[in-house]
């Protein structure tokens, strides 16, 4: 099942921050105190408000200013660490989406606890409410299922933000790394086959964002030992309920 994937492509972002307010907007998340840090970034972080957070960072080419935008998000992993970490605590507590492959946590999340989740994604993404329940991106589930495209997607108005079926996406991913390789020799797709949402960068990843590839947080290196340490946790569990 090959399911349905984002492309991002980070050339064509202005930082109009549409996709963040759009995002709020359809999950119904209200306003979080927050600081103006010195940036266009705002908040400073993702927080159990902000599930989509445009992130803003200033670098040097070539002895000249450049402004890197990065609208950061779940990437709803083809193999989500998360989900190993919330399923050594609870089951039921993530849903895998067969047809879309998408993420998304229930309920039932907030008895794991968010920084054993947290720290099992390569990307920093989940945070939790006040109440406990673990969020994130959704994909937009609900619209998806109903036909429409996330919200993030509808209001982007430069092409930056695209969905679709993961073949296609692939495909017009390829087709722009193509494009601007020629110009930018540095330009890369960020782990394209370990999620479905794929980024297109023009310089290292590292000056977007600390975590917009795996191996430069904490990684899906550690997602094979994270499955070796909550997996007992979960059997230990289910053991008592047979008792
Ligand atoms: S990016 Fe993080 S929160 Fe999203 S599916 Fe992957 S591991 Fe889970
Ligand atoms: S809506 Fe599109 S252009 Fe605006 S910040 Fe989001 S990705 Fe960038």
């Amino acid at each position: 099942m090959a399911g349905m994937s984002f492309f991002i492509d980070t050339t064509r972002c202005t930082a109009c921050r549409g996709c963040q307010i759009a995002c709020k907007n359809w999950n119904q998340n209200g306003a979080g105190m927050t600081k103006n840090l010195g940036s266009h970034q705002n908040p400073p972080d993702l927080d159990e408000n902000t599930f989509k957070l445009v992130r803003f960072s200033e670098s040097e080419v070539n002895g000249k200013p450049v402004w890197y935008f990065f609208a950061d998000q779940c990437r709803h992993c083809l193999e989500p660490p998360c989900k190993d970490a919330i399923a050594g605590y609870v089951d039921g507590g993530v849903i895998h989406d067969e047809e879309t492959g998408a993420v998304v946590y229930t309920e039932k999340s907030k008895e794991a606890p968010i920084d054993d989740v947290r720290g099992a994604c390569p990307y920093d993404i989940p945070r939790a409410r006040q109440d406990g329940r673990i969020v994130k991106c959704t994909m937009c589930l609900d619209r998806v299922k109903n036909g429409l495209i996330p919200a993030c997607v509808k209001v982007c108005p430069t092409e930056a933000m695209n969905f679709g079926t993961r073949e296609s996406m692939l495909e017009l991913a390829q087709k722009r790394l193509a494009y601007l390789k020629a110009k930018y020799p540095k330009a890369q797709l960020l782990d394209p086959d370990e999620v479905r949402v794929i980024y297109l960068v023009v310089d290292d990843p590292a000056k977007y964002h600390s975590h917009a590839v795996a191996s430069l947080g904490s990684g899906i290196d550690r997602k094979l030992a994270l499955r070796r340490l909550f997996r007992p946790a979960k059997t230990l569990a289910q053991s008592f309920r047979l008792v």
